[in-house]
Order: structure tokens, then C-alpha cells, then sequence
């Protein structure tokens, strides 16, 4: 084996990073954190500076920062202690880093997946909102570069793993017809319509099949997750949204499914374990142990399917109609969503108005084109002054 692969972990305190951090601390032979990032949960950074001995952390503010400074100095750790968006990028784009983990929820993630992107290195992609937002933009910087961009999303995870090696070449080309991009349907996928008015953050979080983060969870519910998903492997793959159809898939094990013009189908199946795709993507493309139990068929028994329903997932619907339009929809999509579910999270407004708000703010403001990362920031700000607009005068 060459020399270790040296890893920044961006967002390492959350669900996708902790997975990450699992997986890579079984290959010590192959892996070296080099950074790790944090937000809030800082006690929790510090445990991992602990275990990991990365070469920096990285924390949103300076006071924060001199207090983690001096902890990390107390238990004997050389870890230097960087601030903000700045350290992020830094982190990002340094000589010595070959693999970055865009594990940061949000639009917050753009900027320091964007200097990974730049730095050509490579991206092991689950920040999904990044690539919502800045698409054309995100894709072009990728093949400007030669960033190597690895789907972590365990859906698109799947999807790369049946494509062929040069799908890039267009999928009519390599004989693809479509995609087809399962979905759990989350915890209210049978919930009468009635209750989702009164549905608690707490129940919107509890997936039936996936732990993750609050916010990519109350996306699970609203299957906002899954229409912002239908956007990323739209970029992820050069697809037209007609190209991707999703399946509601109430067990979680097939993963997604590419179909192929002459009438195959491949799928990926595996337990629900986000440490299955990060094997896969920092190991690609070689195999490596992920810590996952091997799939027991019999246990699960059965595998079923069904449409979705837009009437109960309006939000799956407004993420096709912003993929269709293209521009800043995404964007403008994607910034509402996130101040309409932070709403939510804090009890200011009801379930169903999350869709209702986002409805209201994509169709006040005109779809723009966004030929840099300027139009992209201005569509995202615009949007979220709409949103908390709409909070201010109706929310509790
Ligand atoms: P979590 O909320 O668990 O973690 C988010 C991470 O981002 C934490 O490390 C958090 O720090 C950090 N963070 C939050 N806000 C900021 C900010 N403003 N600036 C810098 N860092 C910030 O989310 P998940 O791990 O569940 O999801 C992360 C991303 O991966 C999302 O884009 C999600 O859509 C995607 N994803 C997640 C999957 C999952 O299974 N969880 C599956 C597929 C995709 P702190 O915790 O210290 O506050
Ligand atoms: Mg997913």
C-alpha cells in the first residue's frame, strides 16, 4: 500500500461524519484524518480530536476556537484550531489533503466542498444542498479541475455503482434508459393526511429505516429529500428529470436501480448503513471492510414497491417543477426549505405549511439565470428573506 490517504472531514460531529470516522478508523493502514470540523457540538469535536489526532479542527468562531485551543493543549495534542468559513476552505484545499468529506449540512457546505472542488481533490459528496444550489456551476468547477466527485448519498451511492465506468460519456451512450431512485416514504408515508397537520419535529425524526440528522430527517418526511435528490443525480449523471423516476421502496434495501435500453435492470442492495456507501467511496475503487452486517435476505423477506403520491408529498412535486426550471430554482428551493424546516424544528409553524411556504416563495420571485457563484448567493439570500418574511407574519 502507498503512503496514507490524508482525509478532511467536513460537518465530522454530525451523522454522516461520525459514520465516516467509523469506517476510517477500521483502515489505519490507509487512512489519516488530517482535519476535522465542527459546529455546535463542540464537546464532541474534542473527543474526536482526542481519538483521531487530526492536524487541524476547524470552528465557527474565535472564542470557541481559543477555548478548544487550550483544551486540545491539555491533553497533549498538537491540533491547531482554525476559525470560520475561511478555515474551512483552508482545510479544504491544503497540498497534503487527498480526500474530503462534504459532510456539512446545507448551504453552509457550499463554499468548502466548492475549495475541495477547485483543489481537485477528492469529494466524497453527501452535502446534497451544495450541489442543488450551484449545479452547472459545481460540475463545470469539477471538470475544470479534475476533482474526482464520489456520491455518498447511499441512492446515489447505488446509482454510480450501477452505471458503467464511462457513464460520463451521456447516458443514451452507454445504454441507459432511466433511473430509478427509491425512496422510503419516512415515517408518514400511511399517516391520513388529516394528523400531518398536527405531527410533532420529534415523530417527523423518527425514520423508519435511517439515523441521520434532524434536518436531512423532517427532508425524509416531506420527501423534500427525496426531490432534492432527484436534482443531484440529475447533475451527478447529466439525466433530464424525466430521466428519473422514483419508486417508493418502504424497506430501504435496494438503494436504487439503474434500467438499461435493452430491458436490464441493476440494482444495489444493502443494509441501510450510511458506512456501506463511505466504504465505497473512499476506498473506489477497490473494496474495503465497512463494519456493515452482511444482508440477511431471509430475514427481510419481502421487497415492495409503490408510486409516490404528490398530493401527500407536495414537496417531491415543487422539486421537479424547480429541476425543470433549472437557474435559480434550485436554489431559491433549497434556501426556502431549510429556513421553512429550521421553522418547523423550533415549532413555528405546522408540517404541511414547510411545502406551502416554499410553494408561496418560488412563486414570488421570477427563475433568474446564474452564470456565477454571486447569482447563486443572491437567489439563496433572496429566498430566505422571502421565507422569513412569510415566518414573521404568520408563524407562532
Ligand atoms: P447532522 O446534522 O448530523 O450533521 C451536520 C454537520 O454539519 C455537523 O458536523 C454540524 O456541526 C455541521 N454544521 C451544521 N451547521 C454548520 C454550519 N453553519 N457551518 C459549518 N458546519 C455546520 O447532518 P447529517 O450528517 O445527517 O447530514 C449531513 C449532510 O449529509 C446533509 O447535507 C445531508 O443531506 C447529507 N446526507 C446525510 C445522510 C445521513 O444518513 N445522515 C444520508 C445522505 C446524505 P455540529 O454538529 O457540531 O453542530
Ligand atoms: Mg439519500
Amino acid at each position: 500500500m502507498s503512503r496514507l490517504q490524508q482525509v478532511t472531514v467536513l460537518g465530522a460531529t454530525g451523522s454522516v461524519g461520525l459514520s465516516t470516522l467509523d469506517v476510517i478508523a477500521r483502515h489505519p493502514e490507509r487512512y489519516q484524518v488530517f482535519a476535522l470540523t465542527g459546529f455546535s457540538r463542540l464537546s464532541e469535536l474534542l473527543a474526536l480530536c482526542v481519538r483521531h489526532t487530526p492536524r487541524y479542527a476547524v470552528v465557527p468562531e474565535a472564542a470557541v476556537a481559543r477555548s478548544l485551543q487550550n483544551d486540545l493543549r491539555a491533553a497533549g495534542l498538537a491540533t491547531h484550531v482554525l476559525v470560520g468559513e475561511e478555515g474551512l476552505c483552508q482545510v479544504s484545499a491544503d497540498p497534503e489533503v487527498d480526500t474530503v468529506v462534504a459532510a456539512i449540512v446545507g448551504a453552509a457546505g457550499l463554499r468548502p466542498t466548492l475549495a475541495a472542488v477547485d483543489a481537485g481533490k477528492k469529494i466524497l459528496l453527501a452535502n446534497k444542498e451544495a450541489l442543488v444550489m450551484s449545479g452547472a456551476l459545481f460540475m463545470q468547477a469539477v471538470r475544470k479541475s479534475g476533482a474526482v466527485l464520489l456520491p455518498l448519498d447511499s441512492e446515489h451511492n447505488a446509482i454510480f455503482q450501477c452505471m458503467p465506468g464511462d457513464f460520463a460519456r451521456g447516458l443514451s451512450q452507454v445504454g441507459v434508459r432511466r433511473i430509478l431512485l427509491t425512496a422510503s416514504g419516512g415515517p408518514f408515508r400511511q399517516t391520513p393526511l388529516a394528523e400531518l397537520e398536527s405531527v410533532s419535529p420529534d415523530q417527523a425524526c423518527a425514520h423508519p429505516n435511517w439515523s441521520m440528522g434532524r434536518k436531512i430527517s423532517v427532508d425524509s418526511a416531506s420527501m423534500m429529500n427525496k426531490g432534492l435528490e432527484l436534482i443531484e443525480a440529475c447533475w451527478l449523471f447529466d439525466a433530464r428529470p424525466d430521466q428519473v423516476e422514483v419508486v417508493i421502496h418502504p424497506q430501504s434495501v435496494i438503494h436504487s436501480l439503474v434500467d438499461y435500453v435493452d430491458g436490464s435492470v441493476l440494482a444495489q442492495l444493502g443494509n441501510p448503513d450510511m458506512r456501506t456507501p463511505i466504504a465505497n467511496a473512499l476506498a473506489w475503487p477497490e473494496r474495503i471492510d465497512s463494519g456493515v452486517a452482511p444482508l440477511d435476505l431471509f430475514a427481510i423477506a419481502r421487497l415492495d414497491f409503490e408510486a409516490p403520491d404528490e398530493q401527500r408529498f407536495p414537496c417531491l412535486r415543487l422539486a421537479r417543477e424547480a429541476a425543470e426550471a433549472g437557474n435559480s430554482a434550485p436554489a431559491m428551493l433549497n434556501a426556502a426549505n431549510e429556513v421553512a424546516v429550521a421553522a418547523f424544528l423550533e415549532r413555528r409553524i405546522r408540517f404541511p405549511e414547510i411545502a406551502s411556504i416554499i410553494e408561496e416563495v418560488l412563486s414570488r420571485e421570477p427563475v433568474v439565470a446564474v452564470n456565477d457563484l454571486g447569482a447563486v448567493f443572491e437567489a439563496d439570500a433572496k429566498a430566505r428573506t422571502l421565507t422569513r418574511q412569510w415566518l414573521s407574519r404568520n408563524a407562532r
